[in-house]
This record gives C-alpha cells, sequence and structure tokens, in this order.
C-alpha cells in the first residue's frame, strides 16, 4: 500500500434515499462495487485495483445548510478515465438518466490534451471525469 493515497471519502447529503439512487448508478458505472461492510447505515460503494482500495461513503445531513462550493469544503472531486471515449460514453449515460450535466465533454488547456465531463449530485456536489494523455 503506497501512503498518502486517500483510503475512503464521505459525502453529506440531504436525501440519502435520492442520492444513493443516483451514488448507485453513477459509482456503478465506474466500477464501484455497493457494500454493507460500513457501519452506521452509511451506504458505501468501494474501488479496488492493484491492492488499492477507495470506499465513499454518504452520510444523512443534519442541518438544512445548502451546499455551496465557493463556501468552504469540497469543491468538485475528479475521476480519472482512461480515455475520451469513455467520457463521451458517461455523458450519453448522464443524458439517458437525467442527471445534472454541468459541462459537456471538452478540451480544457489545463495540460496537453486534458479532456473532461463535469456534472452535479442531486445536491450540487460537483463532479468531474477527466482523461489526461500525461497518464496513459
Ligand atoms: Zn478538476
Amino acid at each position: 500500500m503506497l501512503s498518502g493515497f486517500i483510503n475512503h471519502l464521505d459525502l453529506t447529503v440531504t436525501d440519502i434515499k435520492a442520492s444513493s439512487a443516483f451514488y448507485d448508478k453513477v459509482l456503478g458505472r465506474l466500477g464501484y462495487v455497493r457494500t454493507t461492510d460500513y457501519a452506521g447505515d452509511v451506504p458505501c460503494w468501494v474501488l479496488s485495483h492493484a491492492g488499492m482500495t477507495l470506499s465513499i461513503g454518504l452520510h444523512q445531513a443534519r442541518v438544512a445548510t445548502a451546499h455551496n462550493r465557493y463556501a468552504a469544503g469540497l469543491h468538485h472531486l475528479a475521476f480519472h478515465m482512461a480515455s475520451r471515449a469513455e467520457i463521451d460514453s458517461f455523458y450519453a449515460f448522464l443524458l439517458h438518466e437525467q442527471f445534472a450535466v454541468l459541462d459537456a465533454p471538452a478540451e480544457y488547456d489545463y495540460t496537453l490534451g486534458y479532456y473532461a465531463i463535469f456534472f452535479a449530485d442531486p445536491d450540487g456536489l460537483k463532479f468531474e471525469l477527466v482523461h489526461e494523455p500525461r497518464f496513459d
């Protein structure tokens, strides 16, 4: 195990049932497997590869404050994608599911060939799928 890589990420959501349906579809399509191994009624999805494991869990919000990515907290979270074609395919999936697409697939000049799509969960948490040729 390499020290320093993310072990787990827990998010707080307004409606855990609605969000679970969203994350079941989105994380399932990314290869995550839903598990019931996480204590305290926390829905959890796990991705494992080459000895690395990342789990993403959901917690029920206890206050009614709306998410604002320009306040302190999470701005957005990006997932690696192996190709542009996978991002384009994911875009079609998001449209089919009528999930909130923030920015359709496009190239950005962050790094050479940076290609990304942005979308949001039911609370407006922003996610990105990105392919960067430098990691191929
Ligand atoms: Zn980003």
